[in-house]
């Protein structure tokens, strides 16, 4: 049996993060994915707090020099109103105004390519299959079902959908999300606004509330399109993923003629699904962190901006653990992520049921409720300076009140 003194599960953007961390701090880190690098993940729009964590782990200058598209903010568009454009750099006074949108297949590659070069030991092609939890002992196997086992001070779970500790210690719990799909593609040749906002994520809500789609554009010209809906509305249409994700497209106001000299450059597939919830965060031994532990919803752009937050907090109290210090997981880890994770669970809800949307298209906002929004949206969901932040459900319904 090998020994580590941290087993990161899965070479995404958490476990990149967390292991290149640890290392740094001075640990050895071995970290697996039954998967070969580049490999295809959807989520391709980041946020600005997403820079500040890549910053802080040293490792944002790979990203930049990357090229990737510059993302300055979001677009919200409707059938009714005038289009709602966020700049991010609208913010509270935080450092970063801006992101990326990236293709996760290059972009995470980078990541874990950093994350072994700052001396993480990664290898592809390797499964997690058990985890002796009161040991410590994680078993793996290879393509050819050769097995291996390694005892590890403490294990991270960065799995992503994989969701590897919930499935074998049975840590899943009900999300209370509705049961949402996506259906998308890549296309290229679409028709992208001038100057700086040609990088801007334009989210496009869909008829009356019933879907919403992502346009996100990438630097080589291409852009990923995305549809989001409940399954019952799906299935209303009788359509394969491909009639559906045309249908939608081509009969909408903005995205018709967004891309009407479009072609696929990756055919259209689809997720059903992914939002989850975990019983827990931690235990004595092992910490869940990214998409491992809870998914909300693609609407807001938080799924890396939560993965590399968790990552690198799971990583920074472990590293202290290490040194003899006693942490306490439940207020510094559990207590902290579902600080982050509900506010943007508030925004999400209020997002489905309309709340949110009435707020974000009136042209009413003062300039202050605009900034501490912006803030949230670019990810920085432990303010606890912005009101908006400390009580999320609140400020949304009185600033409703106030705008409808
Ligand atoms: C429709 C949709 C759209 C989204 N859009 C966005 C977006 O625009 N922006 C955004 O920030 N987020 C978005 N997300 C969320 C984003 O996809 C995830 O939050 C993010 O990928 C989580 O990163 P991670 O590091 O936790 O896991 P992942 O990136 O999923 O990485 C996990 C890794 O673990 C490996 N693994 C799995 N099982 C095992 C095993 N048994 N043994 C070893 N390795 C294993 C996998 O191969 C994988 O490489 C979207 C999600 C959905 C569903």
């Amino acid at each position: 049996m090998k020994e580590v003194d941290v087993f990161i599960i899965g070479a995404g953007p958490a476990g990149s993060i967390a292991g290149a961390k640890l290392v740094q701090d001075g640990y050895s880190v071995k970290i697996v994915d039954k998967l070969k690098m580049p490999r295809f993940v959807i989520g391709e729009s980041l946020l600005p707090r997403c820079n500040e964590l890549l910053e802080n782990a040293n490792m944002l200058q790979s990203v930049v020099d990357a090229k990737f598209q510059l993302k300055g903010g979001v677009v919200f568009q409707n059938d009714t109103d005038e289009p709602s454009f966020l700049d991010f750099s609208n913010n509270l006074g935080q450092k970063w105004g801006s992101s990326f949108q990236v293709k996760r297949e290059v972009f995470d590659k980078l990541l874990i390519d950093d994350a072994a070069a700052k001396g993480c030991d990664v290898e592809y092609e390797i499964e997690v299959i058990a985890y002796d939890e009161d040991a410590n002992i994680i078993t793996v196997k290879d393509l050819d079902s050769n097995k291996e086992q390694y005892k590890a001070k403490k294990v991270l779970d960065a799995s992503g959908y994989g969701r590897v500790l919930p499935n074998l210690l049975g840590l899943h719990a009900d999300s209370h999300l509705a049961l949402r799909r996506a259906t998308f593609a890549r296309v290229d040749n679409d028709i992208r606004p001038e100057g700086v906002k040609e990088g801007y994520i334009f989210v496009t809500v869909h008829g009356d509330n019933e879907a919403w789609i992502w346009n996100i554009p990438f630097s080589d010209g291409t852009t990923s399109v995305g549809i989001v809906c409940t399954e019952e509305y799906f299935k209303s249409f009788k359509m394969s993923d491909k009639e559906f994700w045309e249908h939608i497209i081509y009969s909408n106001k903005w995205t018709k003629e967004r891309y009407k000299n479009s072609n696929y450059t990756v055919d259209v597939n689809s997720l059903s699904g992914y939002s989850s919830a975990v019983t827990k965060l931690y235990d004595k031994n092992f910490i869940l962190t990214g998409n491992a532990s809870e998914f909300l919803d693609p609407v807001f752009s938080s799924g890396v901006t939560l993965a590399l937050e968790s990552g690198a907090k799971a990583a920074e109290l472990t590293s202290r653990e290490l040194k003899g210090e006693n942490i306490d997981y439940k207020v510094e880890y559990e207590d902290y992520m579902m600080l982050g994770i509900d506010v943007f669970r508030d925004y999400v809800n209020t997002w489905y049921d309309g709340t949110l949307q009435t707020i974000l298209f009136s042209d009413k906002k003062n300039p202050e409720v605009t900034k501490k929004i912006v803030s949230i949206l670019s990810g920085y969901v432990w303010d606890e300076n912005n009101s908006f932040v400390t009580s999320s459900k609140y400020a949304l319904e009185k600033t409703y009140e106030v705008l409808k």
